[in-house]
């Protein structure tokens, strides 16, 4: 059968004998089939059209025309690797490093986010010939088995099978993390390299909130205790390796100046800062290019990784590091050599994403439409109980929903009613966060005042319905 003749429940069953059933729909029990997309826009078999407040890889538009075109005129071209002179490689490369500052002009091409981090791990130990690596706790970053080693937000899920994993909580250690340390001990004692994992920096629901005096100094502190314990115990640091903004840790903003202390503690345990962009570069912040940049002018990483946007759909991931790390790792002597990674293709379209973003403003656009839609979002917080905290910056935006605001506990099952009533509404959205309550907003960058006010509606309007049900009930 034709896949357009297909229904949605005739694909739906073939996808469930066919698809690895790990690989999740959103909506599982009542998914989406999506044919085809324009700007903030996604449109299913039957022409109805679906406000897409979740896709953040669609940077500058679903199928915008400028890339679109550049990948098409490349194609007829020429597409092929790397290892050939080609002017769109360097071009590229040069685009970026001018977006970045002037100690990060080494790239390296790849073709997803995990590929970027799994290549940053590596840069990082050949680098400081260290192995261990710091995260945030419920941090993700990437697929691939040397990621998933470091991405509490998977592998606390996979009790008992990662031996070689350890977690060494902090002073405030709930019962969870009481249980990780005594795994991390008996894996310590069984196996080679360590991750450990650190407080996630949010000042709304963690460990110091927004009424401590000094949260950047007491969380970095955190990191510095892990490295002492670290220490103590025989281990050496490789890298801090943190999303400039964590966002399945539930769209957090790290309070400014936190990144420069942990920085300072890291580099002199001998280990790198890695910042993982992947989620959240490409001005989609709004008041700055690059996440990490809302830490201060003072602070850079020494390894930054990129995906998801870049390619605004298709795959790329890039690296930028700089010359001292670029150098120790080809001092190995081992070539990297990446089949697709900066193919001209690849290069073109992203460039051609660089440009729309310049041509379109869309970075200052983010700060218009995000400060707007935060805006709309406070007035509603105040109407709404249920709604705990509303953070961002840019088009970067979570609204945290609690069941109570004294003792802010997620509100898991009601943001889970939300966002299945909002797709009922045509509205795509998800939730996020390890209590999986926050609401997170990263549209198109293209995404509209008129979207924002829409979608805050629909809201508001589920909102009170919801406190109705609640009254009679
Ligand atoms: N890092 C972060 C912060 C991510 O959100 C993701 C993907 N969700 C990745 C890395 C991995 O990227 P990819 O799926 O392209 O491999």
């Amino acid at each position: 059968m034709r896949a357009a003749q297909r229904s949605r429940q005739q694909t739906l069953a073939l996808r469930r004998q066919l698809i690895g059933s790990s690989c999740k729909l959103f909506f599982p029990n009542d998914p989406v089939k999506i044919v085809k997309a324009q700007g903030q826009y996604m449109y299913d078999e039957n022409g109805r059209q679906y406000l897409d407040c979740i896709n953040n890889v669609a940077h500058v538009g679903h199928c915008h025309p400028d890339v679109v075109k550049a990948a098409h005129e490349q194609n007829q071209l020429l597409n092929t690797n790397s290892r050939y002179l080609h002017d769109n490689l360097v071009d590229y490369a040069e685009r970026l490093s001018k977006t970045l500052p002037e100690e990060l002009c080494i790239f390296y091409f790849l073709n997803s986010g995990s590929e970027a981090n799994d290549l940053a791990l590596r840069l990082a130990r050949q680098y400081t010939k260290h192995e261990d690596v710091i995260v945030l706790d419920h941090a993700y970053h990437g697929h691939l088995t040397s990621l998933i080693d470091i991405s509490p937000y998977k592998f606390r899920n996979l009790e008992g099978q990662k031996e070689w994993v350890h977690v060494v909580c902090t002073s405030a250690c709930n019962y969870q993390l009481l249980v990780n340390l005594m795994k991390s001990l008996f894996n310590v004692l069984n196996t080679g390299y360590c991750s450990f994992a650190a407080p996630v920096p949010d000042t709304y629901r963690g460990l110091y909130r927004e009424d401590h005096e000094d949260s950047v100094t007491a969380y970095a502190n955190e990191v510095k205790n892990i490295i002492e314990q670290a220490h103590k115990r025989g281990r050496k640091i490789a890298a801090f390796f943190v999303e400039s903004l964590p966002s399945v840790g539930g769209q957090i903003i790290p309070p400014a100046g936190y990144f420069q202390k942990v920085a300072e503690h890291v580099h002199k345990a001998g280990g790198v800062f890695i910042a993982d962009e992947i989620q959240v570069g490409f001005g989609r912040v709004g008041k700055h290019f690059w996440a990490f940049q809302l830490q201060g002018e003072d602070f850079i990483p020494d390894i930054v990784t990129m995906g998801k946007p870049i390619g605004n759909g298709h795959p790329i991931a890039c690296v930028a590091t700089t010359k001292d790390i670029a150098e120790a790792f080809a001092a190995t002597g081992v070539e990297y050599f990446n089949t697709f990674g900066g193919n001209p293709v690849s290069c073109a379209i992203g460039l051609a994403v660089l440009d729309v973003i310049e041509k379109e403003h869309l970075q200052a656009h983010a700060t218009e439409v995000g400060n707007f839609l935060m805006k709309l979002l406070k007035e509603q917080k105040i109407k709404h109980p249920i709604i705990g905290d509303v953070r961002g910056s840019g088009l970067f935006i979570g609204v945290d929903l609690v069941k109570d605001q004294a003792e802010r506990t997620p509100a898991t099952a009601e943001a889970e009613y939300l966002i299945t009533r909002l797709k009922e509404e045509y509205i795509l959205l998800s939730t996020d966060g390890p209590g999986r309550n926050v609401l997170k907003f990263k549209p198109p960058m293209c995404f509209s005042m008129e979207d924002a006010k829409f979608v805050v509606d629909k809201m508001d309007q589920l909102l009170t319905d919801m406190e109705k049900e609640y009254l009679n009930q």
